[in-house]
């Protein structure tokens, strides 16, 4: 980290001693699996700061929008209206964790047998880890999952910050018609928080802005269907990840000059494997950050990974929000659209998620799919099997969680479903 941010976490109320034990934890693991990797676009430069300054620069960001009194507004899931925080000038982040941290604590609070994504987060926050959950000024929950629906009540006794939106598990008219509605109530939370109205020119800048960080991404996704690919797996993860975090401007400025690079490296046939290393596309739970077991497991056992679907990947940047709107009613409109094609595994039925990993599998010319499901998330790991058997490309799932008590077993599962694909 460039400087000193001690005065700064001790003014949001960090566990300091804790938190310098995570740093530096996670600052190895950041060096062992990223900076070890070989021949990296040199665009991965600017990522590489934001992950050392996770803490630092962005945490300072964050104060001072909040003393210019800009809202920050937490996130979980991909489902939560971007547009709406940005149209009144708030900071959008997500919270979702990606490590074994402060299970002790949540396991206080909810059963042994929870998924790691929501130990994590609620680990984070019980320990004094997490700036960012410190800094939101409102924490905006889902009900997607049961695991999800019940902690939100036990971390708003907690935390006094919940909103939760109600999102159907179905996508019939009335489900459509729900959903509309919890978009425009979640326009009056966002406007009573900020003091702000929502104008039709506004939400139309926010969505241009969300719109244009989605292509960014999209182009990212599309230059890794190349062969040799351009980036390691790894890479394309960590920025799909930091596109919860950032600003979405400086960000979507950082992917493009990325993929400017990545263009020329494609030219010029200079890719992170040589050619005809085999190509695993990732499916499932999100990957929150540091979450980097599986891509690592993966790419150090001679393979490359050229996609994730999931919503650390693309579930989030696939569909863009329609910006050709008159009225502010049907901005609203338009966004509760495109968040209702999101194929989250907790819709019943969830076919189009099945047809989006068969066509990202050809789009990015995959060889095989690894669908990996955090443990005790029942309805991805309930999707694993209905996708294996709606498929008729080499497939494999696991099931796992943060811990590195299963990463042997995992390596010697994934090198043997590589030799297959060779
Ligand atoms: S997997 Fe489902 S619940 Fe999780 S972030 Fe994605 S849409 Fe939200
Ligand atoms: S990973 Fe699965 S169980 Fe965990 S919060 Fe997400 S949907 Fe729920």
């Amino acid at each position: 980290m460039s400087k000193d941010y001690t005065t700064l976490w001790k003014e949001i109320g960090l566990n300091l001693g804790k938190h310098d034990g995570l740093l530096s934890v996670l600052s190895d693991a950041y060096k062992n699996i990223y900076l070890s990797q070989k021949n990296r676009p040199e665009g991965m430069k600017y990522f590489d700061f934001v992950i050392s300054e996770v803490h630092g620069l962005r945490i300072e960001e964050l104060y001072e929008a909040k003393k210019e009194k800009r809202k920050v507004i937490g996130t979980f899931c991909v489902y939560v209206p971007e547009e709406l925080v940005l149209a009144v000038d708030g900071v959008f982040v997500g919270l979702c964790a990606g490590a074994e941290v402060g299970f002790e604590e949540a396991e206080k609070y909810v059963p042994r047998n929870t998924c790691a994504l929501i130990k994590a987060f609620m680990g984070f926050k019980l320990s004094g880890l997490c700036p960012y959950v410190e800094l939101t000024d409102l924490i905006v929950g889902e009900t997607t999952c049961d695991g999800k629906k019940k902690a939100y009540e036990i971390f708003d006794e907690i935390t006094r910050k919940m909103y939760v939106m109600e999102i159907p598990n179905m996508k019939n008219d009335s489900d459509r018609k729900l959903w509309l509605e919890e978009v425009r109530k979640f326009k009056d939370k966002i406007e009573e928080i900020s003091g702000k109205e929502i104008t039709l020119n506004l939400l139309k800048k926010a969505t241009e802005i969300v719109n244009q960080k989605r292509l960014a991404l999209q182009r990212l996704s599309k230059l890794r269907a190349y062969d040799p690919s351009p980036i390691s797996g790894l890479d394309a993860l960590l920025v799909n990840q930091i596109a919860f975090y950032d600003d979405p401007v400086r960000f979507t400025m950082k992917v493009n000059e990325l993929c400017d690079e990545l263009e020329e490296r494609v030219r010029k046939g200079n890719g992170i494997a040589p050619k005809g290393t085999p190509r695993i596309l990732i499916s499932g739970s999100p990957f929150a950050i540091p979450n980097w077991k599986l891509h690592a497991i993966v790419e150090n056992s001679g393979a490359v990974v050229v996609g994730e679907e999931s919503c650390v990947g693309s579930r989030n940047f696939r569909e863009l929000t329609d910006e050709n709107f008159n009225s502010l009613e049907e901005g609203l409109e338009k966004i509760a659209m495109r968040y209702m094609g999101i194929d989250c595994a907790c819709f019943t039925p969830n076919k189009e998620r099945i047809d989006n990993v068969k066509s990202l599998f050809k789009e990015l010319k995959a060889d095989g799919v690894i669908h990996c499901a955090l443990q005790f998330c029942t309805p991805y790991m309930m999707e694993a099997f209905k996708i294996e058997k709606k498929i008729d490309f080499p497939y494999m799932r696991i099931e796992t969680d943060y811990s590195m008590e299963d990463f042997g077993q995992l390596k010697t599962r994934v090198e043997a479903f590589i030799e297959t694909l060779r």
